[in-house]
């Protein structure tokens, strides 16, 4: 098992002076590295450590257990693709659930949807929504919108309490599978998403990298065939400052109204004019397709399962 004893602290100038480096028994052998000009925040909440840093060329970034979560330089490449990806794959999303994304980024891209009419957000850790109102605004909008309400709480037991068939779509926006977020890359979560979703309702979580983390992805697809009789697929983006530079995603869909998810029935493109939000930076009808096209060594195994 890998240690989950971490501390922010170990990372800044532990290899080179000035810079956050990523180290983690997640990625062994490699650590991404950022020049740090001003740490923030640092914080210890009930279920990690919490910092906050000016970079010198990926704006401020956020870290939870020595884990980059996001810069404001290319969080856009993440928060648009796994809620977009989801959400302009059925015709008319209404009932939307935010598991983690406490930051409120997916939030913020889940409104401009303007079909939606209930946007609930289940994120375990206050300290992270405050943190990201704070110093993050430009992510933290999401929390402006009227339609969100915000339930602060572990997702595995939000999900258990929900009723069958009330979400059109299900976002996991999810740390690691070490510490808070490990059980939401297990079985039994994805059965209570899978329980909470109508028929022919979709779920995108997220689902790491092909580079590093071929072993998890096998095990969340396998399971997600058992489990989510629609559709299942994984679609990739890629994120500078995520190890490997990628990550990925779950896209799956119940038994019911079949979901082609790799050709966009509702593109937010056409209607990003209406919405007073800032201009999508990243998504794309285009990129939607293709971000389903995958490497042959990744397509062999995900396939195959
Ligand atoms: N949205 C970010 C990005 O742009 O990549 C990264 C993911 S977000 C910060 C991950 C969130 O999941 C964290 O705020 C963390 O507190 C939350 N989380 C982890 N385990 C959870 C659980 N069991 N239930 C609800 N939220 C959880």
């Amino acid at each position: 098992a890998m240690e989950t004893e971490t501390n922010s602290n170990d990372y800044i100038s532990s290899v080179i002076p000035g810079w956050f480096s990523e180290i983690s028994p997640m990625w062994p052998g490699e650590a991404h590295s950022l020049k740090v000009e001003k740490i923030l925040f640092q914080g210890k909440s009930d279920y990690q450590n919490v910092m906050v840093f000016q970079s010198s060329t990926y704006g401020k970034v956020l870290v939870l257990d020595g884990v980059i979560q996001l810069t404001e330089r290319d969080e856009c490449a993440y928060q648009e693709m796994i809620t977009h990806l989801p959400l302009c794959s059925i015709a008319n999303p209404k009932k939307v659930l935010v598991i983690g994304g406490g930051d409120g980024g997916v939030l913020r891209e889940v409104a401009r949807h303007t079909s939606v009419e209930q946007i609930d957000i289940c994120e375990i850790d206050k300290m992270v929504v405050d943190v990201s109102k704070k110093f993050f605004p430009d992510v933290s909008v999401g929390y402006e919108d009227p339609r969100v309400t915000l339930h602060i709480g572990d997702g595995v037991a939000f999900l258990k309490a929900v009723p069958g068939g009330t979400y059109d779509a299900v976002i996991v926006d999810s740390s690691d599978p070490i510490g808070p977020a490990q059980e939401l890359f297990e079985k039994p979560f994805f059965e209570s998403i899978a329980k909470a979703l109508r028929p022919g309702g979709v779920v995108s979580t997220q689902a790491e990298s092909i580079w590093l983390h071929m072993n998890i992805i096998e095990d969340i697809v396998t399971n997600c065939r058992q489990i989510f009789k629609g559709s299942v697929n994984y679609a990739w983006t890629t994120v500078p400052t995520y190890p490997s530079g990628m990550i990925g995603f779950m896209l799956c869909s119940t038994e019911g109204p079949t979901v082609d998810f790799k050709h966009p029935v509702n593109p937010i493109d056409s209607n990003d004019s209406q919405s007073k939000s800032k201009p999508l930076k990243f998504y794309n009808s285009e990129l939607h397709t293709a971000a389903f096209c995958l490497p042959s060594f990744a397509k062999k195994v995900i396939d195959s399962k």
